[in-house]
Parts: structure tokens; sequence; C-alpha cells
């Protein structure tokens, strides 16, 4: 691999004269001119970490509304920052951030570090989030690589390997372009993935109008559209499990505060049993083994996460002793406050059903 240092200065002036007029308005980015807050760089890439901008969107102006500034969301109640994130998914990201607000606000005086190894000491930062942070937020040279940039990448080099193997090549190429003397990093990091966004995208790239054409090897070999390759994805393992819907004679409903480790930890959700790879397996635990069952009104959803789709049976379960359900960890729900209960979709599609079968 070999980039000339006067094709790496074409690149780069290319992608920022064409940023100056196209960039996007996102509500984490500071206006043209202005120093980005930190703490909104911080908060919107965790947020957009395997999610799409459009859904980030409502989430961040939501956090930043309740909590304008680190210091008060790390003075937050953990359940309500856990509620307020319910739908966005990937909950470890909920539990750290609320932990690095901590970090940040008592240890750090409320600044974040401006280097990215210390910034990667921080709860949920990684590789990416550091780079992210420290060149939007910092306007410091770093390797910032998204899917975005990894597709820029793959079509202007033309790398045919496939992804993940092609992670180090398109990672070499971009720090390339964006580590050493550059003018700018900050700009030039928001522009790739911008480019990625509207111009380069993944069906259909608008070569016509990219800034980046002339050079573009993808282009010139007309095989933009088929990058990057991918290598052929495993077919996602099944789970199965319960689901419990346990009501009250006051028109309340039963819900449990999730263990904090583990899938939607610290979340709060409807009582389910252990996942299983197998219905054999499947069990009532604990509270529900001496429940009844109304096998009339079972209604099964399906969900799909990252590594696993996952079956419920839901169960409406008759359990005669609700002195059981004592402790932190359980929580009764007045039937009218559940349609605006902050809950992982998981939870809210067996809601949703079990309201509309006026259970
Ligand atoms: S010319 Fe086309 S394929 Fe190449 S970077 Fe631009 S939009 Fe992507």
């Amino acid at each position: 691999m070999k980039i000339s240092a006067a094709n790496v200065d074409g690149f780069r002036q290319a992608l920022l004269s064409w940023y100056d007029g196209h960039r996007r308005a996102l509500p984490w980015r500071a206006g043209r001119g202005l120093t980005p807050d930190p703490y909104h760089v911080w908060l919107s890439e965790i947020m957009l970490q395997q999610t799409v901008v459009a859904a980030v969107i409502p989430y961040f102006q939501k956090f930043v509304e309740k909590w304008p500034t680190i210091h008060e969301l790390a003075a937050a109640n953990q359940n309500d920052v856990m509620e307020s994130w319910a739908g966005l998914g990937y909950y470890a990201r909920a539990r750290n951030l609320y932990k690095c607000a901590g970090v940040v606000s008592q240890d750090l005086k409320g600044c974040f570090p401006a280097e990215q190894v210390e910034l990667k000491k921080l709860p949920g930062i990684g590789d990416y989030t550091s780079a992210a942070i420290m060149s939007i937020a910092f306007d410091k040279p770093a390797t910032v690589v998204d899917g975005n940039v990894e597709r820029v990448i793959s079509r202007y080099f033309a790398i045919t390997e496939p992804l993940p193997d092609s992670k180090p090549i398109i990672r070499r190429y971009a720090a390339a372009l964006s580590e050493g003397r550059i003018d700018r990093p900050g700009d030039f990091a928001q522009g790739m993935m911008d480019l990625g966004a509207t111009i380069c995208t993944p069906k259909s790239p608008g070569c016509g109008q990219c800034p980046l054409k002339k050079g573009c090897q993808g282009y010139e070999l007309d095989i933009q559209s088929e990058l990057p390759k991918r290598r052929a994805k495993k077919d996602k393992p099944q789970k199965y499990g319960y689901i419990y819907w346990v009501s009250n004679e006051k028109g309340q409903v039963l819900f449990e505060r999730r263990p904090e480790s583990g899938m939607l930890g610290g979340m709060l959700g409807l009582p389910t049993s252990t996942w299983e790879a197998d219905k054999k397996d499947l069990k009532h635990e604990g509270v529900f083994t001496k429940a009844g069952f109304n096998a009339n009104k079972a209604l099964k959803i399906y969900h799909s996460f990252t590594h696993f789709d996952l079956e419920l049976s839901g169960q409406h379960a008759d359990i005669k002793d609700k002195k059981s359900f004592s402790g932190v960890e359980w929580q009764w729900i007045d039937t009218k406050e559940l349609e605006k209960l902050g809950l992982p979709t998981l939870f809210k599609k067996f809601v949703r059903l079990m309201l509309q079968n006026n259970t």
C-alpha cells in the first residue's frame, strides 16, 4: 500500500472544501467556527455506537434537555437514566455512560481528557470513540473509522478483500489520510462520515457529485457498488424463553429490575425465564414454579438481537402469594402507565400485544 503525500493532500483538500458546503446539521455539532462541547460529542458518540443517526437524534435531545451538563447527568438517578435510554438498545452503553459521567464529573472536575490514551481509561470508551472525541471535540489528529469511513476507503482504494478481514488494510489507509500534519482534523473526520452517509451511500453511490471522484479507484474500475465486500454471515442462533404477565386486583402489572450483568442489564422489564438454545430446556423458575398459567392467553413475541434471535412465549401467570414479589427488584405498575413507560423494545412489544388483547 502506497499513497503519496500529494495524493493525501489532494484527498484532504477535496473533502474539506466539500464539507464546508455540505456538512450535515446535527444537534450535537457546534456551529461553524464554534468550539464543540466535549459533553455533547461524547454523549452522541456513545449513542451512535451501533445505532443510526436518525434514531439517536431524539434521544440526544432528550438527554441534553434533562441533563444539560455532565455534572447533572452524574447526579441523576441511574434508573432514570436507564429508562430514558430505553428503546435505544445495547444497554451496557447506558450503564457505562452513567459510570463515565460520574468519573468525569467527580474525578476530572467535569473535563474530558484531550488525549486518546486517557480517554480510553474511561468506562465505555474504546478505540473508535476515543478517536472520535479526540478529533471532533479537541480538533486533534486521530484515525476515526466507522461504517461510513470503511465504505468510502474500501471504494476509493478499490479494496476487494471482504470485511472484516480488510479492516487492518482500511485502517492503514485511514491513518495515512487522517494523521500527521493535517488541517482541521475534526472537520476531516466529520467530512468522511458525512460523505459516506450522504454521497458514498451503501446502495447507488452518487459518484457524479462526489468530491473524491477524481482518484477514486472503485469508480474508475466501475466496481464501487460491489464494495465493500463482506464475508458471508452465519445464520443467527435461535433462543427461547418464557415472558410472564402477572396482574393484581388493583389493575397493576408486575415488572422486575433486571440484574446489572447480562442482557438488558439494569433495565426495567417484564419477568422472563432464562433464555435457552433448546426449547426442551425451558422451565419455570423461582416464584413462577408454583404459578398457574392460562394457556388460552399464551402469545408469542419475536425479537432479534445482534447475536441471536429470541422467541418468547408469553405466559399469563396466576400467582396467589403476591408477597413473593418484594424487594427492590420487583415493581407493580399501573396498566394506564404502561404505554409511556421507558422499556426496552422487547418488553414494549409484549406490553402492546397484551394491551391489544385486553389482558
Ligand atoms: S467516487 Fe463514488 S465510490 Fe468513489 S468515494 Fe465518491 S461516491 Fe464513493
